[in-house]
C-alpha cells in the first residue's frame, strides 16, 4: 500500500515514520524548499511522548528536551498560583522544533522525502491513501470541504524565540500569567531557554521592535523573565496571530484521503497541545490501518480522532479564557485567588485529563 503525504511538518513527517512502520510505501510532498521547523520550542506532553514510545523516538527527543524539574504557574511577581514538583511530574519535555522535526526525519529514509512540490489538488496523487497534513490553512481542506468556515483568528497574537545563552540546570518550566498577556519558560536540554508571550491585541497587530514590545508587556516581571529577553538575540523572534478552527469538521476522512493535524483539527495553544495531537493522529491512524482494510480503518480513525481533538480544542479555548484573556484587574484578583485555593494534587489531575491519553495499541509492528 501506498500513500501520499501532504505537507512536512510535525504532523506530517509522524504520519510518514508510522505508516512506514506498519508496512506501507509512504512519500511525504512538502512545498517548502527545505524540511525544518521554525525557530522556536515546542512543549511534548506526555500523551505525546507515548505516541512517541510507538515510534521508538520517545528517549531520543527526552535526549535533546527539559531535564526533569518542577513546573509552575505563577503570578508576575513571581508568587506562585500552582506548582508541579518534578517527582510527580508526568514529564512534559520541551524541545526545540527543529530538533523535534529532526527526531522523527532520522526514522524516514531520504527517498521519502521531497521538497519544493506545492500540492495543488488530491487528484493530482497517484497513492492509495492521501494524509493531508497541510497546515491550519490546509489546501486540501478547502477542496474537500470548500463551504467549511475558514480558521478566526483567537484574539491573542504570540511572539517566540531561544536564548543564545544557557541558563542553570534547575531552571522551572513556568507559565506566568498576567492581564491580558501571558509569558512562558521551557528550559531546554542543552541549558537554551525557549520562550514565548502572548498578549491580547487586534489582528495584524504589528510592531516595528519585536524585542522592545516583549520586554514592554513582560520585561518587568519576575525572574528569570528579564534575563530571558536580555539573552535573547534580536531578529530571532517569531510573531504570529494565533488562529483556530472553530466550527468542528463533519468528518476527517473524505473517500480515500485523512486530514490530519491542524488541517483537521487547529486549536488555540494554550495547552500546549496542537502538535500533541498531530502525532496522537500519526500513530492512531497508523493503529487503524494496521487491525483493519483502507475503508474502514479510516472509519476508525475519524470517530477516534474527533470526539478527543475536538475536547481538546474545547478545553484548550477554555484555558485562554481563564488564562490570558483574563484582563481587568478585579478579575485577574480573583482567577489568581481561584488558583491558589486548588491544591497542586487537583491542578494536576485537571492537566492528567488531558495527557493520559495512551495509544490503541502496544506496538506498531507488522
Ligand atoms: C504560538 C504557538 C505555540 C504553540 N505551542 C505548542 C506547544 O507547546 N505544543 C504543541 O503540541 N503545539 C503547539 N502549537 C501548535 C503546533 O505548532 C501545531 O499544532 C503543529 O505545528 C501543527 O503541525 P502540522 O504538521 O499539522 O501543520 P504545520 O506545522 O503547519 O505543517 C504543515 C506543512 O505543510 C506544508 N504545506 C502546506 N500546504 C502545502 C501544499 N499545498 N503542498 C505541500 N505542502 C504544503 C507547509 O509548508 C508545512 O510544512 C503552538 C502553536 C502556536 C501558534
Amino acid at each position: 500500500m501506498r500513500a501520499a503525504v501532504v505537507g512536512g511538518g510535525l504532523g506530517g513527517v509522524a504520519a510518514a515514520v508510522a505508516l512506514r512502520r506498519i508496512g506501507w510505501d509512504v512519500v511525504v510532498l512538502e512545498r517548502a524548499a527545505e524540511f525544518g521547523e521554525v525557530g522556536a520550542g515546542i512543549g511534548v506532553m506526555p500523551n505525546a511522548l507515548r505516541a512517541l514510545d510507538l515510534l521508538d523516538l520517545s528517549s531520543e527527543v527526552r535526549s535533546v528536551g527539559t531535564p526533569r524539574v518542577a513546573g509552575a504557574v505563577l503570578d508576575p511577581r513571581g508568587r506562585r498560583l500552582t506548582h508541579v514538583d518534578a517527582v510527580h511530574q508526568d514529564q512534559v519535555v520541551a524541545v526545540h522544533r527543529a530538533d523535534l522535526h529532526r527526531v522523527l526525519r532520522s526514522a524516514l529514509p531520504a527517498e521519502c522525502l521531497v521538497t519544493s512540490t506545492e500540492v495543488t489538488s488530491t487528484a493530482d496523487l497517484d497513492a492509495d491513501l492521501v494524509v493531508a497534513a497541510d497546515g491550519i490553512h490546509s489546501r486540501i481542506r478547502a477542496e474537500l470541504f470548500p463551504t467549511f468556515p475558514r480558521p478566526v483568528y483567537s484574539g491573542a497574537t504570540a511572539w517566540r524565540s531561544v536564548t543564545s545563552a544557557v541558563f542553570p540546570a534547575d531552571l522551572m518550566i513556568s507559565q506566568t500569567l498576567g492581564s491580558g498577556t501571558e509569558f512562558g519558560v521551557l528550559p531546554l536540554g542543552d541549558g537554551r531557554v525557549c520562550w514565548y508571550a502572548a498578549t491580547v491585541a487586534a489582528a495584524g497587530h504589528a510592531v516595528e521592535d519585536d524585542l522592545a514590545e516583549v520586554k514592554r508587556l513582560v520585561g518587568a516581571w519576575h525572574d528569570p523573565i528579564p534575563a530571558v529577553l536580555d539573552a535573547t538575540p534580536p531578529g530571532t523572534i517569531l510573531r504570529h496571530d494565533v488562529h483556530e478552527l472553530k466550527a468542528e469538521l463533519p468528518t476527517f476522512v473524505r473517500g480515500n484521503v485523512a486530514l490530519l493535524g491542524d488541517a483537521a483539527h487547529a486549536m488555540t495553544p494554550f495547552l500546549g497541545q496542537g502538535a500533541c495531537m498531530a502525532i496522537e493522529d500519526a500513530v492512531v491512524l497508523a493503529a487503524s490501518l494496521r487491525e483493519h482494510d483502507l475503508p474502514t480503518g479510516l472509519a476508525a480513525y475519524d470517530k477516534a480522532r474527533r470526539t478527543r481533538t475536538r475536547r481538546i480544542a474545547n478545553a484548550s479555548r477554555a484555558a485562554g479564557r481563564f488564562g490570558m484573556f483574563v484582563r481587568t484587574p478585579i478579575a485577574t484578583t480573583i482567577r489568581d485567588t481561584v488558583m491558589r485555593a486548588i491544591p497542586s494534587r487537583l491542578a494536576i489531575r485537571g492537566m492528567t485529563r488531558f495527557t493520559s491519553w495512551n495509544p490503541p495499541v502496544d506496538s506498531l509492528d507488522r
